[in-house]
């Protein structure tokens, strides 16, 4: 028989508005075959809500894919799913699928659990749930016939996979092995995804949208002086130095994030790496160090990583926000632009906003809020579930 997970009274609501994600306190008992890894999710009124993978481990215990009955994640299925996962990103991202690109973003298209990315003739796969091992020659079956890759990497190294006794996993799954970091376009910049060790699945991908408009302000200001702290391989400095910035100053604490931006920025001939420094260290004390040098800059960027990743870090997480950019706007000279980015999924907008409100109250800076950042488009947000959301940025002006 098959599985069915019948829920608390009420706890049917936000599944049925678009979250995906049914908690192991939501579930008021289980029947059925509990070796299947795909379940029928039931009201506590007996209706039928929906179709969901499950983990019995998990603390997320089912993850919604279909709200039709019947429905399987079987060969047929995530073909049908990859395909309109493809399709949409064809008629709308306006740079097309050529170059680099999410191909498919979890939840958010139907297939929670999975991320593909695509750098140039490179797909890489995040199979982050249980299901998805079980799902994994099907589905690179359907991504070599979609999409005739060269390679097909894995990057499922994430500790979350432990939730569902999965060990973290990086390798070749398929095609030609990688000769190094992967060049790709996007716009009018080259960059490098360094598959096999790199951050995520190489690259920020969701910053894509934040990367141009950096550049946009980067030609407003006029030859800035910038400083990019956080910098990973520096896409933000890279950005504007091709866009016209006088010099860029990038702070990072990994040495191997600054061999690859030497050899990011060398892709870019319009990029004079003269005009760029790229300073190894803690970030909060580099600031510091700034400060006391009396150092300033007509643009700051802080993207900073994950300072909030589960709920008992939120007041330490928020502190550590509103430090730097305090430091930040101590920095900027008036009339200079901080753009300021919280990856942190449970620090919502408005909370994010705030904390930079009061970072600049305590700076005794008059500032305002000039443009919104957020994740491209190859990483959408379904409706009922604010999660998918986790990026956010603020332009602000001192
Ligand atoms: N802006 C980058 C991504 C930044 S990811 C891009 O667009 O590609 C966050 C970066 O912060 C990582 O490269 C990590 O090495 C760095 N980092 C983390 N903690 C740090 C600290 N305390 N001081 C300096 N860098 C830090």
């Amino acid at each position: 028989m098959i599985l069915k997970l019948h829920l608390k009274p009420g706890r049917e609501i936000p599944i049925i508005r678009g979250h995906p994600w049914i908690m192991s306190g939501a579930i008021a008992r289980s029947e059925g075959d509990h070796t299947l890894d795909e379940a029928d999710i039931i009201a506590a009124n007996g209706t039928f809500i929906a179709r969901a993978t499950v983990h019995p481990s998990s603390e997320i215990r089912a993850r919604v894919f279909s709200t039709t009955a019947g429905d399987s994640l079987d060969a047929a299925s995530i073909r049908q799913r990859l395909e309109v996962a493809l399709e949409r990103r064809q008629h709308w991202l306006p740079w097309g699928l050529d170059t680099a690109a999410r191909l498919v973003f979890s939840e958010s298209d139907g297939l929670p659990g999975l991320i593909v990315d695509r750098y140039a003739d490179v797909l890489v796969i995040q199979l982050l749930t249980a299901p998805w091992e079980a799902r994994r020659e099907i589905l690179i079956d359907v991504l070599k016939k979609l999409l005739h890759p060269k390679t097909i990497w894995e990057r499922s190294d994430v500790d979350s996979r432990r939730h569902e006794g999965l060990e973290p996993q990086k390798a070749l799954i398929y095609g030609a092995p990688l000769t190094g970091p992967v060049p790709f376009k996007e716009g009018n910049m080259r960059f490098l995804a360094d598959v096999e060790n790199g951050h995520k699945t190489g690259f920020y991908l969701d910053q894509r949208v934040s990367r141009q408009a950096l550049q946009t302000w980067v030609g407003q200001l006029g030859a800035p002086k910038v400083l990019n702290v956080f910098a990973y391989t520096d896409s933000f400095g890279a950005c504007a130095l091709q866009a016209g910035a006088a010099g860029v100053l990038s702070l990072d604490s990994s040495t191997s994030a600054q061999e690859l931006s030497d050899r990011q920025l060398a892709l870019n001939p319009e990029c004079d790496p003269s005009k760029r420094t790229y300073r190894i260290g803690d970030a909060f004390e580099l600031l510091r160090g700034l400060k006391e040098d009396k150092a300033h800059f007509d643009l700051i960027i802080l993207d900073p990583p994950k300072l909030v990743n589960r709920k008992a870090k939120m007041p330490q997480g928020l502190r550590a926000y509103k430090d730097i950019n305090l430091l930040a706007f101590q920095l900027l000279k008036p009339g200079g632009v901080l753009f300021s980015f919280s990856c942190s999924g449970l620090v919502e907008r408005d909370l994010f906003g705030k904390v930079i409100e009061g970072a600049a109250r305590d700076a005794k800076r008059p500032v305002q809020f000039l443009e919104d950042l957020s994740q491209p488009a190859d990483h959408p947000r379904k409706p009922g579930f604010p999660e998918a959301g986790y990026l956010k940025g603020f332009v602000v002006g001192v």
